[in-house]
């Protein structure tokens, strides 16, 4: 064979993601792994038994449909409209896809031309600079900095070119925790109409808000027909495993993503299609007791990160806190990652690897709070025995 390299141009570079060389790193260390976001303890049981009885009675063992079997269709608009007062037709405006991540690779290869702009927030969720470049287009950051990590809408307003076709958002963020509000939307909702833009917006944490509201950006005027919404039942319900996400858009949006997907994975996690349909139409203490568990285990290792040295950004949402190592006289996160399981058997994300600008977030390190209590006390008290320069 030639010297040319096996793995092209586009994808030069990606490597292995991160959560998986540290989640390996953790398993390899007996680490306590604060990195990759995933809960220890799986959600609600009568939804795992629906799954369960969905493979032992046959249904969704063979292709299920390749929009999603009905049932969950149906429970996916019913949800939008039980907590936004969304209209969307099951049948044309409805797509289950292989997780959250399989509808941002499909919206992203559906819309997009090479040389397109998509503009998104830096950090991006790693598989967001994946998508775009496999689709051949730009991504064109713009860096949430600490500590807030609120947008500057005016920076975004400067960054639209006459190339710019999308801009691709997450509210809650991953991995700062920042949550948009209704006024940052209506700005970003007025720039997509004034630029005739297309919107890719990435809810996987909608239900996971700390303290304020979570907003769809697909509500303000002008919006939903150039809006495509993604979520996740992975991060609502704690079965990440599962992989059955969804888009919601208007018909011709639908379609387009729709045809990309066909030729992704066609169909995917038949039986628990069936179980996520149940989860969707779990009472609304089910969403709430979520939102005070997390909100509890925020504030245990927030704290705890705290009293150990760390600079906190307390955030509003998910279940990330970005910290800065400064404090530790450290300047390189991922440095500061790959050595924090021999110095005090934890693991955490680098979060530089989600920035092009990589100065802007060399020293930002997240840890996730999707783990038992007893687990974020011991995490707090290894972490402890660093000390602070
Ligand atoms: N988007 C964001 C922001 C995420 O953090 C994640 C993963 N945790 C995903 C998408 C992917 O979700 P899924 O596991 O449903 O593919
Ligand atoms: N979204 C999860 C996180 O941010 C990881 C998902 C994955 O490993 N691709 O930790």
């Amino acid at each position: 064979m030639d010297d040319r390299p096996l793995l092209n141009r586009r994808l030069a570079g990606l490597g292995t993601t991160i959560f998986a060389e540290m989640s390996a790193l953790a398993t390899a260390t007996g680490s306590i792994n604060l990195g990759q976001g995933f809960p220890d303890t799986d959600g609600p049981r009568e939804i795992a038994e629906a799954a369960a009885e969905a493979v032992l009675t046959g249904r969704g063992n063979q292709y299920p449909p390749g929009p999603g079997v009905p049932e969950l269709r149906a429970a996916i608009a019913e949800h939008q409209q039980r907590f936004y007062g969304f209209e969307y037709d099951p049948d044309s405006e409805v797509l289950v896809t292989a997780g959250a991540t399989e509808a941002i690779a499909a919206a992203l290869l559906a819309l997009l031309e090479p040389g397109d702009e998509v503009i998104a927030f830096e950090p991006f969720y790693d598989s967001y600079a994946a998508c775009i470049a496999m689709a051949g287009a730009t991504r064109v950051p713009l860096t949430l900095q600490p500590p807030s990590f609120r947008p500057d809408l005016e920076r975004l307003r400067a960054l639209i070119t006459p190339r710019t076709r999308l801009l691709l958002i997450n509210t809650p963020h991953n991995p700062t925790g920042m949550v948009l509000t209704a006024d940052e939307l209506r700005e970003i909702a007025r720039l997509a109409v004034e630029h005739d833009l297309l919107v890719v917006t990435d809810e996987v944490y909608e239900h996971l808000v700390l303290g304020v509201a979570h907003y769809p950006i697909a509500a303000l005027p002008g919006m939903r027909e150039r809006t495509v919404s993604i979520s996740s039942a992975g991060k609502t319900f704690s079965f990440t495993g599962w992989k059955v996400g969804w888009v919601t858009a208007p018909a011709p949006l639908t379609a387009a993503v729709r045809t990309a997907k066909q030729y992704l994975t066609y169909v995917n996690a038949g039986p628990f299609q069936y179980a996520v349909a149940k989860a969707l139409r779990l009472p609304d203490e089910y969403f709430a007791g979520l939102r005070a568990d997390l909100t509890r285990k925020r504030d245990l290792l927030s704290d705890g990160l705290a009293q150990a040295g760390f600079e906190v950004f307390r955030p509003d949402g998910t279940y990330f806190i970005t910290t800065d190592i400064a404090p530790f006289g450290f300047k390189d996160g991922l440095e500061f990652c790959r050595t924090l399981p021999e110095r005090c058997g934890v693991v955490a994300i680098p979060n530089v690897v989600f920035y092009d600008n990589t100065e802007a977030g060399r020293s930002l390190v997240r840890f996730t709070f999707c783990k038992r209590d007893e687990v974020l006390e011991a995490a707090v008290d290894r972490l402890s025995r660093l000390r602070p320069s």
